[in-house]
């Protein structure tokens, strides 16, 4: 007897889908979460696909879908076809591409976020826009092209360029599709949005309860929401016609994935745009390398725009050499901040570490303090008293003494930003001063009033990592202190130069913005380094161009593709073992010895109880070895059951 069939994935590392009978009255599955018995145990899936065979056909019993979950497909054929590329290009199975685009699936652990207070504020006026956004206006609609790029100074109005696009996409009926690196620090932008549109807005963010992303998704799907905004995995919302996708802050580390699907939002917006005839406007003040080389090759149309149409000059730098000197602030800069704070002006001091300080170290041995199951140096927080892995979260108790020596003479090495703030209220005792970071701010609220208090000029001085250099703009703030940029510098990583450029110009793009005297100091024991040195002179140009030539050289990204393997194992001889297989199966299948970096332990050589071995995929070709690569770890873990294999392509990092 025919009867129909389903094909179902399942968000597990298996690379195929499985076949199971539809009972005959509950219509076709395709776009739907199903329940099925998978060996054993009770399991959602999601319907790909259904067709009619010949009962027993299969040669083998066929179990039945136990449950249907939804009565309207949550996933259409584009959707599907999406997953199937991201497992692809990304080395995992369908079914986990879809577990992280469909809602229902994993849980989504992006970042904080702000949403629980009050609306959007009320609508301001639209802004005439300035000859250079509209001639980047014009471009990008008049032209047949789809990808774009608005390379703009911090300040130079690409959000304006990016809302008049929008407004004109929508008035012909397509929708739009607006990213953003960390939702949770765009309150701003999200409510000009939302003032602007109206609730034909959809906001996606962590903060959302899954049901409240389930009613999102389907707002979407029905198209009654047809302008998106949100962080990387709102690349994946179901719009039914997108005609325009922004990804702003294009240079940013949070649009790929750390965990599977280790997809990167810009490539699947890309890959979107061709498929939907869609244009891509992507945006920075400090693109990445690569998409700065793909503006000098046109495969990506640049736009440049170089005023600051609300005025503001860019603001004075002072670099300070660090060189010899014990002090964690220079006096330069303690001067700077009291004069700006006489002056009734505001201060944010930048630093890249969280924690007190944060290996500890022996002075008579050299003996530094490791977490145990990741090997990676502890961070002391002095708030907790304790040790703490960042890598893990593991916590252990301070010593007063060298483990291994028995010497008292130990200190720590570096600095967090929890040192600096004891030193910052002790220089100043009567400012308000408050601290950013992951252990101070653990939730949106906390993190909204935070900034609030700074916005309104309660607080003076505003201490923090990263995570307050994008994107926010106080007007008060005339000092921005870099404590230091050397530890990225020193990261041992071809994208160490890049990431510093990145973060001394966002961070002057938060001084002065609204004001000409704004003045950044940077504190730097590397001041001849061409990152700091360009930055300084505001010299993209020259930067991009010195980067790219030393990429190169030495054969890194854009100028060739990376596949970062890692086997993992609580066996620290099946993990090397294992590893030692795979570069020989990898070049037994045609990988060249000069395309493979390693195999050897990893720089983090244990994580979570697990031991670590790696290997780098270096080559000109990378999309030609997809099929190499998956089909050597697969043989792999099936030679090792002990072992688990990690594939990343285009890792942000190789640790
Ligand atoms: P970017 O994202 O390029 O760093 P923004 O989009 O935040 O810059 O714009 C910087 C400031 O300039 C904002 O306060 C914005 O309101 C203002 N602005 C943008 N375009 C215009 C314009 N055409 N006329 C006046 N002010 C503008
Ligand atoms: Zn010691
Ligand atoms: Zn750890």
């Amino acid at each position: 007897m025919v009867k129909r069939f389903a094909d179902i994935c399942f968000n597990r590392p298996l690379h195929s889908a499985y076949t199971y009978a539809v009972p005959g009255d509950c219509g076709d599955p395709v776009g739907k979460r199903v329940v099925v018995d998978f060996n054993g145990r009770r399991m959602t899936g999601y319907a790909i696909r259904s067709y009619e065979a010949e009962e027993g056909s299969f040669g083998y019993p066929v179990k039945p879908i136990l449950k249907i979950q939804d009565a309207d497909p949550l996933f259409g054929e584009f959707q599907i076809r999406l997953a199937r590329w991201i497992a692809e290009r990304y080395f995992c199975s369908v079914g986990e591409a879809l577990s992280c685009m469909v809602p229902g699936g994993k849980r989504e652990v992006d970042s904080l976020s702000l949403w629980d207070d009050g609306g959007p504020a009320a609508a301001a006026g639209v802004p005439c826009l300035t000859e250079e956004q509209r001639s980047a206006v014009d471009t990008i609609l008049g032209s047949d092209k789809i990808f774009f790029y608005l390379f703009g100074i911090t300040g130079s109005g690409k959000t304006e360029v990016y809302l008049n696009v929008a407004r004109q996409t929508l008035e012909k009926g397509r929708g739009v599709l607006y990213l953003v690196p960390e939702i949770a620090l765009t309150h701003q932008l999200t409510d000009l949005v939302v003032s602007r549109f109206g609730n034909r807005v959809s906001v996606i963010h962590s903060g959302l309860t899954p049901a409240q992303k389930y009613t999102q998704w389907r707002r979407i799907l029905r198209g009654e929401a047809d302008f998106v905004i949100g962080a990387r995995s709102a690349v994946f919302a179901p719009l039914p016609d997108p005609g325009l996708i922004i990804l702003d802050e294009e240079h940013e580390g949070s649009y790929k994935s750390q965990s599977v699907p280790r997809y990167h939002a810009r490539q699947a917006a890309m890959y979107i745009a061709r498929q939907k005839k869609a244009k891509l406007v992507m945006g920075s003040a400090t693109p990445s390398a690569e998409a700065y080389e793909a503006m000098r090759t046109r495969k990506v149309e640049p736009l440049v725009l170089k005023q600051r149409p609300a005025g503001g000059r860019l603001p004075r730098f002072h670099v300070i050499d660090m060189r010899g000197r014990r002090e964690l602030l220079s006096a330069e800069l303690i001067q700077a901040v009291s004069r700006t704070l006489r002056e009734g002006r505001q201060v944010i001091l930048f630093l890249n570490r969280r924690g007190f300080s944060y290996a500890f170290r022996c002075r008579t041995c050299g003996f530094t303090f490791r977490c145990p199951y990741c090997s990676l140096p502890l961070t002391y927080h002095k708030r907790e008293n304790r040790f703490i892995c960042h890598c893990c979260g593991r916590m252990q108790p301070p010593v007063h003494y060298c483990p291994q020596c028995r010497s008292f003479d130990v200190g720590y090495a570096g600095i967090g930003t929890e040192k600096i703030e004891e030193e910052t209220t002790a220089i100043f005792p009567d400012v308000k001063t408050e601290r950013v970071d992951r252990d101070t701010v653990k939730n949106a609220k906390e993190l909204g009033a935070v900034l609030e208090r700074f916005r309104q000029g309660e607080t003076r001085i505003l201490m923090g990592t990263q995570m307050i250099a994008k994107g926010l703009n106080f007007p008060g703030v005339k000092t921005v202190g870099i404590v230091s940029v050397d530890n990225i510098l020193r990261i041992p990583d071809f994208r160490s130069a890049e990431r510093a450029f990145s973060l001394i110009m966002q961070a002057a793009g938060r001084a002065g913005r609204y004001s000409d005297d704004g003045e950044v100091y940077i504190q730097t024991e590397m001041g001849h380094h061409p990152a700091l040195v360009h930055a300084v002179k505001g010299e993209a140009d020259e930067f991009y161009r010195e980067e790219l030539m030393m990429r190169q050289a030495a054969g890194f990204p854009p100028f060739s593709g990376l596949v970062h393997l890692v086997c993992k194992s609580v066996d620290r001889d099946t993990a090397e073992t294992a590893i030692t297989r795979l570069a020989e199966v990898l070049q037994n299948n045609g990988i060249g010895a000069d395309e493979l970096l390693g195999p050897t332990e990893a720089p983090v050589a244990k994580l979570n109880g697990k031991y670590r071995f790696h290997c780098l995929i270096r080559t000109s070709r990378p999309q030609k070895y997809a099929k190499i690569v998956k089909e050597a770890a697969a043989a792999v873990v099936g030679e090792f059951r002990r072992c688990q294999i990690d594939i990343d392509a285009d890792p942000l990092s190789v640790e």
